[in-house]
């Protein structure tokens, strides 16, 4: 038969019953479980009973409350008569109880509580003799009502609160509770008035408060908050009676909150609010200006004294730092409440390490506490919770990369570039966001998009950089002609100021005060140099200029996973070169090009070997398909247009002629990376010199070069043995001349299904294997990541079609399945080859994960999400073991 009801005292029952403390959780709710335990422990609880979950599941099922529970209520409640020595109803010495509710996971102000119940006039009357207060008595009794009301009749607060303030004005009394006994009376008999269904049977009174909080479960705001929280419906929450201990019962009374370390910083010590002469909500109601603990510290010591031991106890019995709540009834501590209490990214990391140091927890459960997203806090300006709340809130988007920014808006990337260039903090608007814009997107600060997802351009450029952004605000309208935007109902024209939190998607109009926070945090590289004993993957960072290698060795790069030569290609004074070299006719044309490109280069590639010394740094061979480097065709037609000059649109006619010949269906299954290679050794060779030259620079200057030469997009062995031929031969030349001697590698991407499958052969010539995830997923699935997220991949994933965006978490079956093919393949004929993956998904917490079981040697990601992937990395070795 099924146990409705379990006193305080019997949780060792419940316990054995269900197993371990997770289930009693479930079967008692966090905080009815949390009750039983401190009675447990022997802190002083107001004894109660708890009714399961699975009566709430019982009475939803069937709208009616099973067979039996009321009299294993009527059992419980007899047996807490026992313990107070009061009874129930009982007008000559009545008790009176609280009715909670409670699930498993806390749903802060979802459910409902009624306090004071049993109270009515026989009860009032004879309570005003046993105590000789009859303001406490009917200020009890009038909250009662109110409650009733609310709670249990779904009576609007209104009227209620329209005669509260009628007496406080007739007697001007600043607060509820200052209202005179006589005044408090007449009220009881107002609020009856208007509650004529209230039950003044006190076992009524209970029955129908217990029915409401099962009810409360399904109410419309509880529905909305799981949903919101990811909290499951079938759980059903537990109800819990209660003695009731009053703090308003004079001026050795009170009630308050405490959490036993600080919320917000972290700091290890007691912070609280209370009230003296209070009951339950008036701390939460805010109606009254609360007392710190420091002045009851001075006030009530012992209480003070007795109230920071529980929070140790408790603390040391939860492993975990705990959020109270306490009453002082005539100078006697009680606790009605204790969980693990919440805390900001900041608190998180400072007490798991405290607690850590302090032996309270291993430094494991430490690393596994925190969560990946509160290790991101620390990489990006903030705003203050304070500024956020009081802050004008325009509009929510996307949370794609998270961090605080403030700037004028630009509606275009040139705007932003110029205004920066002034010196001023810029937020680049856009409807979307293309290859174009990169060069706004660095020079502002924050980016927002009314159109695009979580893996828009917009969104992993933003990630890349670390630029807070909020994409996919879909009632923004922006007019680039009029520049000015458009959202409910307000004009914002370009060059207001607006402050984007990437971390929860919203827009606010005007500058909001931010606060960086330390990546230096004493508490936070403690943390993070556990998790690097923990972990086994290395942790690598995509990087391609020395400033951003510099970076990421400060936070923890073991070597550079990706260098994009190309991006170096784009910049203003080279590009005209490399289009240059495009258009030649001739190799010798070609050759004339490359030698000026070549120092260029060289000079990029020295300082990424300077910075990450006696680290790896891996280096890609041009990668895009060439007309990427050239002006699109419609901007050169409208040029030729406009030139007047004839040698100038001859040169322009030139280009156009060569972007139509390079036009392709399919760029991205086109000719690119190796094949560039393959049919363009020129250039192939100039990039092997320039990397082994900046080597020999490097080497020269005192550093430890660790150059690997990396061949994008192979398909076929055949690719890697040519290329690999020429490098080699460029390399010894060159090593030959310099008379310096350095180790380097050569290997390859595996981004194609057909190199995963060959991957064996691939080995032969390649001597380390890096997946670049992102081409790799579109190659498996066959999609191309840019149209498929304009167009299906959103919905597809929204509709659970698919179970995540695989752009940003790796796909475990497909794209994993060919990983670990490749993985073996290449390790059977190169055992130990070195293999890591580069991309976006190098510094998602569940790829990193993935890469671990695969057996990879490191994973590559941005700078920004490098203390990400090292506490991802060391979570997975726990993840393992657990
Ligand atoms: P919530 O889940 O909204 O915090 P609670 O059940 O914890 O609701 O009740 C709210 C407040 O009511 C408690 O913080 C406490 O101050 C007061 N309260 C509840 N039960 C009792 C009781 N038995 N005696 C005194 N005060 C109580
Ligand atoms: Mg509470
Ligand atoms: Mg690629």
């Amino acid at each position: 038969m099924t146990k409705w009801v379990y006193t305080f005292d019997q949780v060792s029952e419940a316990e054995s019953l269900v197993g371990d403390w997770d289930s009693v959780r479930g079967l008692l709710g966090g905080k009815g479980a949390n009750l039983a335990d401190m009675t447990r422990l022997g802190v002083p609880v107001p004894p109660g009973f708890t009714i399961t979950t699975q009566a709430c599941n019982a009475y939803s099922d069937a709208g009616q409350v099973p067979d039996g529970m009321w009299d294993e209520v009527a059992e419980a409640l007899a047996h807490v008569e026992e313990h107070t020595g009061k009874v129930f109803g009982d007008p000559s010495n009545p008790l009176l109880v609280s009715c909670r509710s409670g699930a498993k996971f806390s749903m802060p102000g979802m459910m409902d509580t009624v306090l004071d119940i049993g109270l009515n006039h026989e009860v009032a009357e004879s309570l005003v003799d046993i105590s000789g207060d009859a303001h406490f008595v009917y200020d009890s009794y009038r909250r009662l009502i109110q409650m009733y009301g609310s709670v249990v009749l779904d009576k609007a607060d209104e009227p209620y609160e329209e005669i509260l303030t009628e007496f406080r004005e007739k007697t001007g009394a600043a607060i509820d509770a200052d209202l005179p006994t006589d005044s408090l009376k007449e009220i009881v008999e107002r609020f009856l008035e208007i509650t004529p269904e209230f039950p003044s049977d006190p076992d009524a009174q209970l029955k129908l408060a217990v029915e409401a909080v099962f009810r409360s479960w399904n109410s419309r705001r509880a529905i909305d908050y799981r949903n919101a929280s990811n909290i499951p419906h079938d759980l059903g929450t537990a109800v819990n009676v209660q003695t009731m201990v009053f703090g308003n019962l004079g001026d050795n009374c009170g009630t308050g909150v405490a959490m036993s370390r600080h919320g917000a910083t972290g700091e290890n010590h007691i912070e609280g609010d209370y009230l003296m002469n209070a009951q339950g909500e008036d701390v939460v109601a805010g109606i009254r200006a609360t007392l710190t603990l420091d002045h009851m510290k001075e006030n009530m010591p012992g209480i003070y004294d007795e109230l920071l031991a529980t929070a140790d106890q408790l603390e040391k019995h939860y492993r975990n730092m705990q959020d109270m709540e306490f009453t002082i009834e005539s100078g006697k501590l009680w606790l009605l409440q204790t969980r693990d209490g919440k805390r900001t990214a900041q608190a998180a990391v400072r007490i798991a390490v405290e607690m850590a140091e302090d032996g309270l927890i291993s430094k494991e459960e430490a690393v596994a506490r925190v969560t990946p997203d509160q290790i991101d806090f620390f990489l990006h300006p903030q705003f203050s919770a304070e500024s956020r709340k009081a802050g004008d809130l325009l509009a929510k988007g996307l949370n794609v990369s998270p961090g605080a920014a403030v700037g004028i808006i630009a509606f275009d990337a040139d705007t932003a570039v110029d205004w920066a260039a002034e010196g001023k903090d810029v937020i680049l608007v856009r409807p979307e966001t293309k290859p174009d814009d990169v060069h706004g997107m660095l020079a502002a600060k924050g980016i927002v998009t009314s159109r695009g997802g979580r893996t828009s351009h917009a969104a992993l450029v933003a990630r890349q950089f670390g630029k807070p952004a909020v994409v996919g605000i879909a009632e923004l309208n922006i007019d680039l002609d009029a520049r000015n935007m458009s959202i409910g109902g307000r004009v914002i024209d370009e060059g207001e100021f607006i402050s984007i939190e990437g971390t929860g998607g919203e827009v606010f109009l005007g500058q909001l005060p931010t606060f960086v926070p330390d990546i230096n945090d004493h508490w936070l590289s403690s943390l993070l140099e556990w998790a690097d004993d923990i972990r086994r993957l290395k942790v690598l960072a995509n990087a391609d200029y020395p400033v951003d290698a510099n970076r990421a060795r400060d936070y923890g790069a073991e070597g550079i996973g990706l260098c994009r030569t190309e991006h170096m290609f784009f910049e203003a004074e080279r590009l005209p070169t490399v289009q240059k070299m495009i258009l030649a006719d001739t190799v010798e044309e070609r050759q004339k090009a490359l030698d000026v490109l070549l120092p260029f280069q060289r000079e990029d590639f020295r300082g990424l070997f300077e910075a990450m010394s006696g680290m790896p740094v891996i280096i890609r061979l041009i990668d895009p398909p060439l007309h990427e480097f050239l002006p699109g065709a419609e901007e050169l037609k409208s040029e030729i247009a406009a030139a007047t000059d004839d040698a100038e649109i001859a040169t322009l006619e030139k280009i156009l002629a060569r972007v139509f010949e390079l036009h392709e269906e399919n760029p991205m299954l086109g000719f690119r990376g190796v094949r560039l290679g393959v049919l363009m050794p020129e250039i192939s060779r100039m990039q092997a010199r320039a990397i082994i030259e900046a080597a020999c620079d490097a080497k020269e200057n005192g550093a430890t070069p660790m150059p690997e030469v990396m061949i994008p997009v192979s398909i076929h062995v055949n690719e890697i043995r040519l290329l690999k031929k020429l490098i080699v031969e460029v390399a010894e030349e060159v090593m030959e001349a310099r008379g310096v001697k350095v180790d380097y590698k050569v290997g390859t991407m595996v981004e194609t299904p057909r190199a995963a499958m060959t991957a064996d052969q691939l080995a032969t010539e390649a001597e380390f294997f890096s997946f670049g995830t992102n081409d790799l997923t579109q190659t498996t699935f066959a999609i191309s990541r840019d149209d498929a997220e304009k167009s299906f991949l959103i919905q597809y994933v929204d509709r659970g079609v698919l179970p995540v965006n695989p752009f940003q978490t790796l796909d475990r079956d497909g794209v994993g399945g060919l990983i670990k093919i490749a993985v073996e393949g290449g390790r059977k004929t190169r055992p130990g080859m070195e293999i890591g993956i580069c991309g976006e998904h190098g510094g998602d917490p569940e790829s990193v994960h993935l890469c671990h079981e695969l057996g990879l040697d490191y994973v590559s990601c941005s700078p920004f999400r490098v203390p990400v992937a090292r506490l991802a990395a060391a979570q997975a070795v726990l993840n393992e073991k657990a």
